[in-house]
């Protein structure tokens, strides 16, 4: 018995769901590797990979680990739609300036934002309207030696 007869149209709808949702994110991933690959060259840093983040992660919105791989999440933990554009550029900065600075002190700010500085300048990072100008921001409330934590951080943009 050939096993599609038995799904019903809901499981079917279910499937594309999941289906679409999968290339949508393989879309902005490919975006944000192109985004990342022109800001690491231009500040002169290196990883080795950019990965997305798996669904349902919870914990942060990005991690960099010693190895130089780069986590990012693209959805929304509950939602499960994707997040902005903007934040997911922003998540990378951070991420990319970990490469150079591993904790959040002041050499570490000043770099992340330089990188999103370049970046919008560049129109890789394009905040909605009503975001805070980063730069002006000294008040992120970033925590030495709380590494990944970047959720509060972007909470503020
Ligand atoms: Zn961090």
């Amino acid at each position: 018995m050939d096993a599609m007869a038995v799904r019903t149209p809901n499981q079917l709808a279910l499937k594309n769901v999941t289906k679409s949702k999968r290339s949508e994110s393989l879309e902005v991933m490919d975006q944000l590797r192109v985004d990342a690959k022109r800001i690491a060259t231009h500040f002169k840093l290196r990883y080795r990979e950019l990965r997305a983040e798996r669904d349902g992660a919870t914990g942060h919105y990005g991690i960099c680990y010693d190895d130089g791989t780069i986590r990012i999440r693209l959805r929304h933990a509950r939602s499960g739609k994707l997040l902005r554009y903007s934040s997911l550029v922003n998540t990378l900065c951070h991420e990319l300036a970990h490469l150079k600075y591993f904790d959040h002190g002041d050499d570490f700010k000043r770099f992340y934002f330089a990188i999103l500085a370049w970046a919008r300048e560049q129109g890789i990072y394009r905040p909605e309207r009503g975001q805070k100008p980063l730069l002006q921001s000294r008040a992120l409330p970033c925590q030495p030696r709380e590494l990944p934590s970047i959720t509060r951080q972007l909470q503020l943009f």
